[in-house]
């Protein structure tokens, strides 16, 4: 599909496709993905604000929601949006100890065996491990909320960042968790899990707004409007000594998460 029929389609009938597949909520009407993956939400007012809601949480999911959260939704619109390729195969599934069974993770359909996919799933969780233009580790992964990631065999999660990707446990034979599955093995889907602050649309992604650390003081008052050439939040001022102190995780992770 070309690029121009596809933005024309999305202008078109992004209300229609996301009644039919996302039953979205009226809040979600106003998420506007921008022109590349570097851009979300750009006509929302920038504003300075501080304490940023951006962190790198892990959480573990404990119940069965019952039905998917808001930016989980809104994270599978991303995806959408921006890829041009792929299929969602879900977010809601009640299967302890799974993201899903809390609606907060999304399953995303390419396959490692078609090059083109391969080259989508390459391009999505590389994206969400994406550092900001003032070096914030991570940066991305804290906008969205995302907390985990697994495709082709690598995991990488919040909990254990600087590791990078790691060989998903279900993927080593010498491990007790190996499955031969492809699906288990994710070749055939990326997963993407959110903490509890990316599915509710709390962080900076959904929001809209910039945390700046080292504007005047003047521009640091919650709601300030303030100014910023490039909307993109890859233009985002996060100090990166700031990194540590938001790294709240709520428990110790051994193993992978089973999803
Ligand atoms: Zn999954």
């Amino acid at each position: 599909m070309g690029r121009r029929r596809r933005l024309g389609m999305v202008a078109a009938g992004m209300a229609v496709a996301a009644s039919l597949q996302l039953a979205p909520t009226a809040l979600a009407d106003h998420i506007k993905p921008g022109y590349n993956p570097g851009q979300v939400n750009p006509d929302v007012t920038q504003r300075w604000a501080s304490p940023s809601p951006d962190n790198r949480h892990w959480q573990s999911a404990a119940r069965c929601t019952g039905g998917e959260q808001a930016g989980t939704r809104n994270l599978l619109q991303f995806l959408n949006y921006h890829w041009g390729r792929g299929e969602n195969w879900g977010i809601y599934n009640c299967r302890l100890p799974s993201l899903h069974s809390e609606g907060r993770a999304v399953d995303f359909h390419l396959d490692v065996s078609d090059p083109t996919d391969k080259a989508a799933g390459d391009s999505i969780s590389a994206f969400f491990r994406r550092s900001d233009s003032g070096g914030a580790r991570w940066a991305m992964a804290r906008r969205f909320g995302i907390q985990e990631i697994i495709w082709n065999c690598r995991i990488w999660t919040a909990a254990r960042a600087p590791e990078g990707w790691r060989l998903y446990s279900v993927c080593d034979p010498n491990s007790s968790s190996y499955s031969s599955s492809r699906t288990a093995q994710h070749k055939d889907h990326v997963h993407i899990g959110q903490n509890w602050q990316g599915a509710n649309r709390a962080t900076t992604a959904w929001t809209g707004y910039h945390y700046c650390y080292q504007c005047p003081t003047a521009q640091l008052a919650v709601g300030a409007v303030g100014v910023l050439g490039d909307p993109g939040i890859s233009e985002e001022m996060i100090d990166p000594a700031a990194d540590a102190e938001t790294d709240v995780l709520n428990e110790t992770v051994t193993g992978d998460p089973v999803e």
